[in-house]
């Protein structure tokens, strides 16, 4: 860090702070300018720079590094690609997600998987066990709606991609999931967050409905940190004053995600606009921006979901969109949906 001690800051407090700052472990390179003094910190020890912030002198605190590390493109400078059978996300290839809100019936999932599969998903993404604002809404259906979202996924050559709401919750979503959602509600679940650190299989990780990328990150290093290398990010909108949409949907979350981070980062327009009219339109900005794949709501029935069905597509609208983004992709080198997935049977 680098801290810049006031214009008129004495040669005590100065002293002072070089002092605090070799207590802590730190060294420290002293600059002094015809105005003002710099101090230069380096040093294995990560210090809180509101400890420095407060002592006598000091003018500002500037961080160089982040903190985060092992989510860092310092740390890794290289694209992470979390492979989900033969899918990879992080790659070349946009790996578009889609599927309910929530399963809800056997007919529903299967119906719906049908459809996102011809147009070019390559997972099935699906509820179970649903955070809802209210606890009166539909929870979703537990592990009847698993299997129903496992079922569906295989029939149709997907992988499926579901949430995790609680720890305990763990075992039986990877019974049925091949990737691990975990919501925007839950971003800061630290106890959860630690628990999939030890898990196999891959995370999703939505961005908190609050959160700064710079939380957002430190949540992924609780998982990485862990030892579990494969973590997705997941932008699906953020609280502002804004209330002609049910969130804001932050695309440049994507190039500056891109910047800091190596982790691949997918968007959800669905939950970043909240209606259908607009995902179409947000979903073909995050491609442009940069997202490794994209995360869909979309129901054979939306008008008689149970979860969120005012921003589900209709099947006929994401097949449409899918026909945009394949024009889109390439114009910025990636690809989209070249190959059909292979069933699950044969992973
Ligand atoms: C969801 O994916 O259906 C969901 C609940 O998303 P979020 O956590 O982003 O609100
Ligand atoms: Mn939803």
């Amino acid at each position: 860090m680098v801290v810049v001690m006031k214009e008129r800051a004495s040669e005590g407090e100065i002293d002072a702070v070089i002092a605090r700052l070799i207590d802590l472990g730190m060294d420290v390179h002293r600059s002094s300018g015809a105005t003002r003094t710099v101090l230069g910190v380096v040093g294995a020890q990560k210090v809180d720079p509101q400890l420095v912030a407060i002592l006598d002198g000091v003018h500002e605190v500037l961080r160089i590094s982040e903190p985060y590390k092992r989510a860092s493109r310092s740390f890794k400078p290289t694209d992470t690609v979390v492979s989900v059978g033969d899918v990879r996300i992080g790659g070349d290839e946009v790996v578009v997600m889609s599927g309910p809100c929530s399963a809800e019936t056997d007919e529903q999932v299967m119906a719906t998987a049908a459809a996102v599969k011809r147009a070019g998903a390559k997972i099935l993404r699906g509820g179970a066990f649903k955070p809802r604002s209210s606890p009166y809404s539909f929870q979703g259906l537990g592990e009847p709606g698993l299997q129903m979202l496992r079922r569906a996924a295989d029939v149709h050559g997907l992988a499926v991609v579901s949430e995790v709401m609680d720890a305990a919750q763990i075992e039986l979503v990877g019974r049925y999931a091949d990737i691990y959602q975990v919501g925007a509600r839950n971003m800061q679940n630290y106890t959860l967050l630690r628990e999939l650190g030890h898990a196999r299989k891959p995370v999703l990780l939505k961005r908190g409905i609050a959160a700064t990328i710079e939380e957002w990150l430190l949540s992924a290093e609780y998982i990485l940190a862990g030892g579990n290398p494969d973590v997705i990010l997941c932008e699906r909108g953020i609280r502002t004053f804004e209330t002609a949409t049910r969130n804001t949907f932050d695309v440049s979350a994507i190039p500056v995600v891109k910047k800091l981070s190596h982790l691949p980062i997918v968007a959800d327009p669905s939950h970043g606009a909240g209606r259908r009219d607009m995902v179409a339109a947000m979903a073909r900005a995050a491609v442009a921006a940069g997202a490794d794949g994209l995360m869909i709501e979309v129901h054979i029935d939306p008008d008689h979901a149970l979860s969120d069905g005012a921003q589900s597509m209709y099947p006929e609208q994401f097949e449409q969109v899918m026909r945009e983004l394949r024009i889109i992709a390439p114009a910025i080198g990636r690809t989209i949906c070249v190959a059909p997935a292979p069933a699950m049977k044969d992973r």
